[in-house]
């Protein structure tokens, strides 16, 4: 027996079908609804407000307020109670709408002799669409179940908006999806792309909101319901052959799972008339919602986990997968929520740009794009909602910037910024055998940062003279359990088989802080970057370093072999480090395997401390990699990850030069080869100036050898020395000016 909430949102839904479905135009089908929707409420008005832009809602349609005001009263985001609810995302109810907080009175509309206000958010998985409003003159306070009908209805508006029902006149009830736009987000990979959308995960498209038969619709509710348990029982036991970490998260998983509550939740949705589809989404919605406002990091993740466990049973339901049949466009583009590191390497370099709504610049997969060097563009809030597969789109990943479905003199300038980097490239080929020669006639070795074997190829194309970084925690990144040593020294030998004599410098593992394994429980640490990571899990965990240092020994198989060990913070976790390293040769030795006839044992410089380091530091180790991000973040107490602050501080700053230059002064005082392998020495002034200061090598990513190349063989290092002095002598605070102006006057 449905109760009574059920039955009237069945009522009304039932009648709005109805209405739907006549052939008729958009606007004469929103106006219908409210009519239709006042007159089941009982309540004198009934609007609809869509949005006409992301910032203005638009009244597009009203029982009850002057029909002259429809088209004409617009409103703010957070402007009055209609702003506050698309605002917020939150329904607002009330007897006495004019003493609310917030309330604006819009004399156009007539609504001053309203007193009671009810307003719910018009929403599709969590993307604000609009606003549903019933207003009536008692002052009476609308019950829950009025609050849940008219979500309810709300929820059924937004996925017939999605379908194209309301499309009219003016830009409010132009069709979705349509229209030019532009996403300013943050730079993940630099890169200019232009292509064609493609979804990591297409929408799934509900075609049926509304029940036909509220019983059928919950048996196909339990029942894709009952088979996400089957299939998600069936990720539990493939993750127990894993190790305990992940069967923990997985059981979490399972746990959400089998929710009642949240089972029971979407029940009342398709008793209440909705189809089993629709209540998911509507579930869904009200979880993102939730999820935007979550500061804590651990519910954030659970209520992921619902958002996840949504869209399987959504695609169970529609039947329409992840696999939706979409062909790769030419040039695709990918365009995600999120995306692991694992599935972006599965897409690889077919991938001309990547999207994401999410991410950050340390996250995994940014690290997987930049090791592809494919442009990419994060926190481009709103875009998965907003982007359909086959949309052109412009990556402008040196800006941080994405147009969607461009206009004609957008698209015309982005193609004359490809043609430029096109024509850029080409030069730099001409370069690509010739030195790094300046015209002093130092020569700077350029070297080129990897992490896969993706990145190998890279090393011949580029003209890099060798790895001068390889990190090896993408190979842990990238799997879901930790590699085993045999499979971990066939890929070090291949990449050493790649580079053909050339050196490579493997650096240890690198985990903790941004770079969290998947089968390593997060540490909760208060600040991860300053945290147990890198050498600090190394030498406490030391079984997996063992692990590696004995993978790398066998890779070598007799070849020369250079490894480094990150984030030394003092003299001693760099001996204990190295003394690991020279117990493994011994034991490799008992055990009869070849050991290398030379191997280098090197640090990275990545904190302040080592710059002071006891001259013993400079002496034992054989060479010093300068790790400017991290270096740098900690020099100037500025997070690397934090867009706020991350580029507050400039790199030739003085105080940040004269760090550079007393660890080159330090270096060859004990005859120790120096290099920088920080982002910064791809950037040609910023490795300009490194060089100038004395650093003789510097390591980049591959795409960055031609343009820092090209201006090396440009300039005089000694000149541009004189100028870093005067200009550090002048009391300026970067020398940059001064080095721009110096530039502008050679070339
Ligand atoms: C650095 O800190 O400069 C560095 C090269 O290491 P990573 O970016 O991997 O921390
Ligand atoms: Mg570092």
């Amino acid at each position: 027996m449905p109760d009574r909430k059920e039955s009237e949102s069945r009522k009304l839904l039932g009648r709005l079908r109805e209405a739907l479905a006549e052939d008729s135009a958009g606007q004469t089908r929103l106006d219908r609804v409210t009519h239709l929707i006042a007159d089941s409420m009982g309540t004198e008005v009934c609007s609809i407000y869509l949005f006409r832009d992301p910032e203005t809602l638009e009244l597009c349609a009203t029982q009850g307020l002057n029909p002259e005001a429809v088209h004409q009263t617009r409103m703010r985001i957070g402007e009055g109670l209609v702003g506050r609810v698309a605002g917020r995302g939150e329904p607002v109810n009330t007897a006495n709408a004019p003493q609310f907080p917030g309330f604006r009175f819009m004399p156009e509309t007539g609504e001053d002799v309203f007193s009671s206000f009810l307003g719910v958010p018009i929403q599709r998985l969590g993307e604000n669409l609009g606003v549903l409003v019933v207003q009536s003159k008692d002052g009476r306070v609308f019950t829950e179940d009025e609050l849940y009908a008219l979500e309810v209805v709300a929820m059924v508006l937004a996925e017939m908006a999605e379908l194209g029902a309301f499309i009219g006149e003016g830009q409010a009830l132009s069709a979705r999806h349509m229209q030019p736009a532009m996403f300013r987000g943050g730079i993940g990979q630099e890169g200019v792309a232009r292509g064609s959308v493609y979804l990591h995960e297409p929408r799934v498209v509900v075609t049926n909101p509304i029940a036909d038969d509220p019983k059928v619709e919950l048996i196909r509710l339990q029942e894709s319901v009952n088979a996400l348990r089957v299939s998600v029982d069936d990720l539990l036991k493939i993750s127990d052959s894993g190790d305990k970490e992940q069967r923990e998260v997985m059981k979490a998983y399972r746990m959400f799972a089998n929710s009642r509550s949240w089972v029971r939740r979407m029940e009342a949705d398709v008793a209440s008339g909705l189809s089993a589809e629709a209540a998911v989404e509507k579930e869904q919605s009200a979880a993102r919602n939730r999820l935007s406002k979550v500061p804590d990091a651990y519910l954030r993740e659970r209520l992921q986990d619902l958002d996840d466990l949504s869209n399987r049973l959504l695609a169970i339901l529609t039947g329409q997968g992840s696999d939706t049949g979409a062909e790769m466009p030419e040039n695709p583009i990918l365009v995600a929520r999120n995306i692991g590191p694992g599935e972006l390497l599965a897409y690889g370099r077919s991938l001309r740009g990547i999207v994401l709504e999410q991410g950050s610049v340390g996250s995994h997969a940014a690290i997987v794009a930049r090791a592809l060097a494919i442009p990419l563009v994060i926190h481009a809030e709103g875009i998965t909602t907003e982007a359909l597969n086959g949309d052109t789109i412009l990556v402008d990943g040196e800006k941080g910037v994405v147009h969607l479905r461009p206009d004609e003199t957008v698209a015309e300038a982005f193609f004359d910024k490809i043609a430029m980097h096109a024509a850029a490239q080409e030069r730099y080929v001409t370069l690509r055998d010739k030195p790094a020669e300046a015209l002093c006639g130092t020569v700077v070795s350029l070297q080129m940062n990897a992490g896969l074997m993706a990145d190998l190829p890279s090393l011949v194309n580029s003209g890099a003279e060798g790895v001068g970084l390889f990190r090896t925690e993408l190979q842990f990144l990238i799997r879901n359990k930790v590699p085993r040593r045999a499979e971990l020294a066939s890929l070090y030998s291949q990449v050493m088989d790649a580079a053909n004599g050339k050196r490579v410098v493997f650096r240890t593992l690198d985990i903790g802080s941004d770079k969290v394994l998947p089968y390593m429980k997060p540490q909760d640490e208060p600040n991860p970057a300053m945290g147990w990571r890198a050498i600090r899990v190394g030498l406490e965990k030391k079984g997996v370093m063992r692990m590696q240092l004995q993978a790398l020994l066998r890779a070598a198989n007799g070849r020369p072999l250079s490894v480094m060990f990150p984030f030394i913070a003092q003299l001693d976790e760099f001996r204990q480090a190295r003394q690991h390293l020279l117990d493994e040769i011994e034991r490799e030795k008992h055990l009869g395997h070849i050991v290398p006839e030379n191997v280098e044992i090197g640090a990275m410089l990545e904190t302040p401390s080592m710059v002071f380091a006891p001259r013993q530091f400079f002496e034992l180790a054989d060479f010093v990699s300068i790790g400017g991000n991290d270096l740098k973040q900690f020099f100037y107490a500025a997070d690397r990850e934090n867009e706020r602050v991350r580029r507050r501080y400039d790199t030739l700053n003085v105080s940040f030069l004269s760090v550079i230059e007393r660890i080159v002064e330090r270096c060859n005082a004990a005859g120790t080869p120096v290099s920088f392998c920080g982002e910064d020495a791809g950037r040609p002034i910023e490795a300009m100036c490194f060089a100038a200061l004395g650093v003789p090598t510097l390591s980049m990513r591959p795409a960055s050898i031609g343009p820092v190349k090209h201006l090396l063989r440009r300039v005089n290092l000694k000149d541009a020395k004189a100028v870093i002095e005067a200009a550090s002598d002048s009391g300026a605070q970067s020398v940059r000016p001064a080095v721009m102006e110096w530039l502008r006057g050679t070339s």
